[in-house]
């Protein structure tokens, strides 16, 4: 690496080096202190950098190839699909009729627009098993939020006030107690038993008059199967309360099994996760969320639907929550998701389960020899392994997932869920080869190996990073701004 591409760009700044250049003028000259009052003015000259075009291409190019994608690398997050975004979704919504209207056009001008929303929603309608969707949501969390005003709209309707609480289990996504506070509910946490399922006992407990709903992921964020589902819904069902699913992540049972007929009142859909749009800083979500019968009179509106020929965004909705998303919501990650649909068709989508849990599977058992295996069952689309045996000889699962980064990998989700100690959660996902898959598995158990015979060269990784060892919190909790003084 040379020496400019460690170079902040302000380091590189030289005064009168200029990237651009602008035609001569051909209008008078303009004083802005004339045009502004005196308190809007700058006292000092901003710190801009000054650098020439070659030298700016150069320190974006040095910047963007340190970032991990899923472009660019295996990155096998558990609980937060990361899988290939197929290019053709891309093509797709730049596709002039869908990137340049506008969302004020009058309803008969995007007519497209609104069909392309109504199929999708009854893609996913079929895909649930629900009765109805709504697109509004702009992400996963999003989606939880407005399920769960839905449920307390649904109480309160019914003149059921007394519903404040909503029970999560332990192994739950930490976005699900968010929700359900910021929703105005008080958690209750629902024991797992030792097989990594919600423990039916436990749940018997805690469920009562008080209870508004149950979240649940399905499989649970351990990657395995709640098979007492139907048990679960009648225990809470019998009770009164509704059933919320946590559908981010449904690569596990697309076109296998549906969430409207395990008894889920309400399902949220990640589409930047399960229908391959771009993720986290690659782009805007989309958290489309279904519900049953007696819960569409809340959705949020306006509510896309068919009148005749006709396309038309229904706001005559008494009963609704409100809006929760300007617009269409975030309609460019529809038109993807839609894209990926219509392209994978139904045999391809009962594929992506079968690979994304095969995958899993494999790579589970080419590691269970060298990393304990806390649920020895078959997993879903991830599985999660523990590091116990490594910290005995004084090797962490956070060192490990450091040495992972000398082999190229971006690490696994670890130290969640927080029922497993020292936890490594693995979600491989349908996308990859098994070559991929056999590189990393080799990674991991070299890693084993060198925590055994060698453990400083994993306790003190990565060696070949741009960086150190980063501290953990530092940069989020105290941020250094160089623009302080402004
Ligand atoms: C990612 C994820 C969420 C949250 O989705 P966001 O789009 O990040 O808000 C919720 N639940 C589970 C299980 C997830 O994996």
């Amino acid at each position: 690496m040379h020496k400019e591409d460690q170079a902040l760009i302000f380091e590189l700044s030289k005064r009168g080096r200029v990237g651009y250049s602008l035609p001569e003028m051909d209008v008078p000259e303009v004083d802005v202190s004339e045009l502004l009052p005196e308190g809007y003015l700058r006292a000092e000259e901003a710190e801009l950098p000054e650098v020439s075009e070659l030298d700016i291409m150069r320190h974006y190019t040095a910047l963007s190839k340190r970032n991990h994608g899923v472009d660019s690398g295996f990155y096998p997050l558990g609980s937060c699909t990361m899988k290939y975004n197929p290019k053709i979704n891309e093509n797709v919504a730049r596709f002039n009729g869908f990137a340049h209207i506008h969302p004020l056009q009058d309803e008969s001008s995007v007519q497209g627009a609104l069909e392309l929303m109504y199929d999708l929603q009854e893609h996913l309608i079929e895909i649930t098993g629900m009765d109805e969707v709504t697109l509004q949501p702009a992400a996963g969390a999003h989606g939880e939020w407005t399920g769960l005003m839905m449920i307390r709209a649904y109480h309160e309707a019914n003149g059921d006030t007394k519903r404040t609480k909503v029970i999560v289990p332990d192994s739950a996504h930490g976005t699900n107690p968010a929700s359900a506070t910021v929703a105005g509910f008080e958690t209750v946490t629902v024991k797992s038993n030792e097989h990594g399922l919600v423990d039916l006992e436990d749940l018997r407990n805690v469920v009562g008059e008080d209870t508004a709903a149950l979240m649940l992921t399905n499989p649970n964020t351990l990657g395995l199967f709640e098979e007492n589902i139907v048990e679960m819904a009648e225990i809470v069902h019998g009770a009164g309360g509704k059933l919320y699913y946590d559908g981010a992540n449904l690569n596990a049972v697309l076109s296998k099994a549906r969430p409207g007929d395990m008894g889920f009142d309400v399902v949220h859909l990640n589409l930047h996760k399960t229908f391959t749009g771009p993720h986290g800083g690659g782009g805007p979500g989309s958290g489309p969320v279904g519900v049953k019968e007696d819960l569409i009179p809340f959705l949020p509106k306006p509510v896309v639907t068919k009148q005749g020929d006709e396309y038309v965004l229904d706001y005559n909705r008494p009963h609704s929550i409100g809006r929760v998303k300007p617009y269409y919501g975030n309609f460019g990650i529809n038109v993807r998701a839609y894209t990926y649909i219509r392209s994978m068709g139904p045999d391809g989508l009962k594929a992506v389960t079968e690979y994304a849990v095969l995958n899993a599977n494999y790579m589970m058992r080419r590691l269970a020899p060298f990393y304990d295996l806390p649920f020895d069952r078959h997993c879903k689309h991830e599985f999660v392994l523990s590091g116990k045996r490594q910290k005995k000889l004084g090797v962490r699962t956070l060192d490990i997932a450091k040495r992972l980064l000398d082999f190229g990998y971006h690490p696994p989700t670890i130290y969640f869920p927080l029922n497993v100690e020292e936890c490594i959660m693995i979600e491989p996902t349908e996308t990859e080869s098994k070559e991929t898959l056999d590189a990393f598995c080799d990674a991991m158990i070299q890693i084993a190996k060198e925590a055994e015979e060698n453990p400083e060269i994993v306790q003190e990784a990565p060696h070949s990073t741009v960086v150190g060892r980063l501290d953990e919190t530092t940069a989020a909790r105290k941020p250094i701004l160089r623009y302080q003084k402004l």
